[in-house]
């Protein structure tokens, strides 16, 4: 879906060069001479950014922009203002407008490029954001409470890599007022420490003497741990060639000297934004898929994954001819547990059972809550022999040590354990499973606290 961008300009020149310019770079860009009709349009259709002049009759930018910001629907549309007059004092104004940042006339070409890319992305994480919070309100599982604590962590931690003094301290000196800022003046120490530390944005002098600002910029887009870190270039000016290579590169935005002030902090602020947003979206949907993998009691796998996982198992040791097995785990008398102590006390145990298992086996072995007190272990390269000493290894570690509960209840438990191994050729998981949720049940029958074995 390409963004839509509202070009508002009382004057139409104005308005049919940026048109022509964004829709070059295939934006679906709409348009609007005053500041009443940009409202009009963005209270009726979908827009996600706002270029918008400062000078207009009427309502101007400053006012429609604010209106923009104070208005619950289209508050979360950025705003990018477009001022003529090359002067500090506006812009100040444009940010305490609620403006997200700011294009000087005669708009340059990579400028606007740029920041309209920058904002659109922000805006559509934004909008999964909000499209995420409502089903789940509506499945009444709220997460907003984390998402804003996320978004309201707005100190950011940010490391600036610059080797020219005066410049270096400046920056530190602006950035730090709201957020946590390390200077480094090498780009390899810059590297190294990036690579270490967790940072919300880099800050890099692409006019280092001593070393090369492009190359660590290089680096850390190729690099796992920090192809996702914001990047904003320092350029000297007249110096499109590296500003070009460095947004090629991956670069997220970029600074010209002499550093204005204000243009530093509403760029530094959108990156660090639209970090926690990523970081946001990437913790729930790493706590999502573990969630549908994970027995959140045990932290073991589930039913679901062992089903799913075991099939892959029995697949790769039929195809290498390699040995396998399965120890099906059951907790003894568990509802007495449950029945004399409280479903509370049982948790404990079940915990603590999850625990001991884990222990006793490998890393390459799967371990699974499958049912209330019932647990699968399957071992892949494990023959009938070696399955039946792990197998007593782990009835052993659930009898020999009792379970404390709390400080006045510890139990003693116990568990039976059958074992099945794959010796058929027509063996799926299912006739696996069951061969040993049979030496299970002769386990129990012989008296519990055992190990048996299929008949096979
Ligand atoms: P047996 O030795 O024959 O296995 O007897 P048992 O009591 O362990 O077996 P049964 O299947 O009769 O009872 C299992 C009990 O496990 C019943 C249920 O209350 C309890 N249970 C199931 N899931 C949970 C759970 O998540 N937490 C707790 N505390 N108890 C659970
Ligand atoms: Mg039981
Ligand atoms: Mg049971």
């Amino acid at each position: 879906m390409t963004a839509r961008i509202l070009v508002v300009d009382d004057l139409l020149v104005n308005v049919k060069l940026l048109e022509a310019r964004l829709s070059a770079e295939y934006y679906d860009v709409l348009t609007a001479h005053s500041g009443q009709e940009a409202l009009d349009i963005c209270a009726r259709e979908r827009v996600d950014i706002v270029l918008l002049d400062v000078m207009m009759p009427g309502l101007d930018g400053f006012e429609t922009c604010r209106r923009l910001k104070t208005d619950p629907a289209t508050q979360h549309i950025p705003v990018i203002m477009v001022t003529a007059l090359d002067q500090a004092a506006d812009r100040v104004r444009c940010l305490e407008f609620g403006a997200d940042d700011f294009l000087t006339k005669p708009v340059d070409d990579l400028a606007l490029i740029t920041r309209v890319r920058n904002l659109t992305r922000l805006k559509m994480l934004n909008d999964e954001m909000l499209m995420r919070a409502s089903t789940r309100r509506s499945m009444g599982l709220v997460d907003q409470v984390a998402l804003e604590a996320a978004l309201q962590q707005s100190r950011g931690r940010i490391i600036v890599v610059d080797d020219h003094q005066r410049s270096a301290s400046r920056l530190h000196e602006v950035l730090s007022v709201q957020h946590e800022v390390s200077v480094e003046a090498h780009a390899d120490t810059a590297n190294a420490k990036i690579t270490e530390d967790r940072f919300d944005l880099a800050i890099v002098s692409m006019s280092l003497t001593g070393s090369d600002g492009m190359r660590l910029c290089s680096q850390l887009r190729t690099r796992e741990n920090t192809r996702h870190l914001p990047i904003i270039m320092l350029v000297e000016p007249q110096n499109e060639a590296r500003l070009l290579r460095g947004l090629d590169l991956g670069v997220t935005d970029y600074l010209i000297r002499p550093i204005d002030r204000q243009e530093l902090l509403a760029r530094v602020h959108t990156q660090i934004k639209r970090k926690r947003y990523s970081d946001y979206l990437r913790k729930r949907l790493e706590s999502c898929f573990e969630l549908s993998i994970m027995d959140p009691l045990t932290q073991l796998h589930n039913r679901r994954y062992l089903d799913s996982h075991l099939n892959t198992l029995v697949n790769e040791a039929k195809t290498n001819s390699r040995p396998l097995s399965v120890l099906m785990v059951d907790v003894d008398h568990f509802k007495a547990v449950n029945d004399t102590y409280g479903h509370d006390a049982g948790d404990v145990i079940l915990r603590e059972c999850g625990a001991r298992l884990r222990q006793n086996t490998r890393g390459v072995d799967l371990a699974a809550r499958v049912g209330g007190e019932e647990f699968v272990i399957v071992m892949p390269d494990t023959d009938r022999l070696r399955a039946a000493v792990i197998g007593e290894r782990l009835r052993a570690s659930i009898a020999e040590q009792p379970f404390r509960v709390n400080d006045d209840i510890t139990l003693r438990i116990t568990a039976s354990v059958g074992l099945g191994s794959l010796d058929e050729a027509d063996d799926t998981p299912e006739t696996l499973l069951k061969r040993a949720d049979k030496a299970l049940y002769a386990a129990k029958r012989h008296g519990r606290n055992r190990v048996s074995a299929d008949a096979a």
